[in-house]
């Protein structure tokens, strides 16, 4: 192994792990501690100054969290990485970590659902500022970016349809106004986009989709590029100035290509809390050496459903980059050729009663809200996430009546169209 740069699929499995040094075991274990000996006072001392690494207390660091971390490092191509309880902590932690009251970012419209409720509200409370902008059309979001705007954030494959975005083009935009490009991977997966070579500085995504892949923990996970200059400018004062607690340490000066990801922790995780459980480290770290495999056979069956969706007569459209003739297949190709991804929407002839009948009428696959699980699963959004708007809004936000959304599974494909086949029968 020593010359050759090992794989994606090998990363997928050895990085960050070796047989625990005092037992032998094998795997990672789980290290279900709260905290720590210090060896000695002057230990303790360097520990708390930031002049050492090591564990302290498991809110800040753990074992088996810091071997999920290295590995998300290796397989998204960053310098380091923060693995917290969920994907909506670790949007928060990075927020934290750039924004002071007052302070704006710019957003993709075209988001998860809950990353909208959270940017819009949550976040108002704070005095950070959202501003919604078309990434297909990049001058709404120049025209929109002043003198405290601190970030522009979109996801990868956005969620629910999987439209891609043009990463290098956003990057350049945010680049050209001295700000970082933040990228939520959560959809693609590592294994299918790497924002990081694509000009992204900062990769968030939540660990309870594919990454974990089998529906049973939920984690986040900040990846730092260890591209952007945060020294540039004053605009990121939790970097590039003093830091009192810590006797006078500047982050970015001490800890260089990975000041982001250190700022994360000894500040955002330290402060505000969501530690992830080691238990839940370990389940994410299991699902993580099948990713390559797993989400190759997600790609390909979704391909074939979308296909058979296509050509059903009781399907009025089907919105799937994977097919050849949908207007982002270009985009996806140039992104993601091994495949695109597990996730999309089509439309039941019918409407609302139709898609209400298709998921009440499913067997194997199930009804629930979440994605990147094993299991097919589906939703029906006009009746269930989005059931208290307007007809109108519905349409708007994408979750007209008619739209049914799949996640589709690793079962075997056939059995996942043959259920598919006898709900819209039904339907
Ligand atoms: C689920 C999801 C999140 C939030 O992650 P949690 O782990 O549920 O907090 C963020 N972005 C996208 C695209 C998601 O699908």
């Amino acid at each position: 192994m020593s010359q050759r740069i090992p794989g994606f699929e090998t990363l997928a499995i050895h990085s960050g792990a070796q047989p625990d040094p005092a037992t032998g075991a094998r795997i990672t274990p789980i290290y279900q501690t709260t905290a720590y000996v210090f060896n000695d006072t002057d230990h303790a001392a360097s520990l708390f100054g930031l002049q050492a690494f090591g564990n302290i207390y498991t809110r800040i660091m753990n074992p088996t969290q810091a071997v999920l971390e290295e590995r998300l490092a290796a397989l998204e191509g960053g310098t380091a990485a923060l693995a917290v309880a969920s994907g909506h902590a670790a949007q928060m932690l990075v927020f934290h970590t750039i924004m002071t009251s007052g302070d704006n970012f710019i957003s993709a419209r075209r988001l998860y659902g809950g990353s909208i409720n959270q940017f819009g509200h949550s976040f108002k409370n704070f005095g950070w500022e959202v501003r919604w902008a078309d990434v297909d059309k990049p001058e709404t979001i120049s025209s929109q970016i002043d003198e405290r705007t601190k970030a522009i954030f979109i996801e990868s494959f956005a969620n629910p349809a999987g439209f891609v975005t043009d990463i290098e083009a956003m990057a350049k935009i945010a680049h050209d106004h001295g700000i970082p490009l933040i990228v939520d991977n959560t959809m693609a997966s590592p294994y299918l986009v790497r924002p990081i070579e694509h000009g992204a500085d900062i990769v968030v995504r939540s660990l309870t989709k594919f990454l974990g892949g089998h529906g049973n923990s939920m984690g986040g996970v900040i990846v730092d590029g260890g591209t952007f200059d945060w020294s540039a400018s004053d605009k990121y004062p939790m970097l590039s100035k003093p830091r009192d607690e810590y006797a006078g340490v500047v982050l970015h000066e001490t800890f260089g290509n990975f000041a982001f990801a250190i700022a994360c922790r000894v500040l955002g995780l330290r402060d505000l809390g969501p530690a992830i459980a080691p238990m839940n480290a370990f389940l994410i770290l299991t699902g993580i050496e099948t990713l390559a495999l797993r989400m190759q056979r997600h790609c390909d069956n979704a391909l074939a459903v979308a296909k058979h969706l296509k050509a059903h007569p009781k399907v009025e459209w089907v919105e799937y980059s994977g097919l050849e003739d949908h207007h982002n297949h270009a985009l996806m190709k140039r992104y993601s050729p091994k495949g695109s991804g597990s996730v999309f929407t089509f439309g039941v002839k019918g409407g609302y009663e139709a898609g209400v009948k298709f998921v009440e009428g499913v067997e194997i696959i199930s009804h629930l809200a979440n994605i990147g699980d094993t299991r097919t699963l589906v939703i029906h959004p006009a009746s269930t996430t989005h059931r208290q708007l307007t007809d109108e809004q519905r349409a708007l936000a994408g979750a007209g009546n008619d739209v049914v959304r799949l996640s589709i599974g690793i079962e075997n494909v056939d059995d996942i169209i043959a259920d598919i086949d006898q709900a819209l029968d039904k339907a």
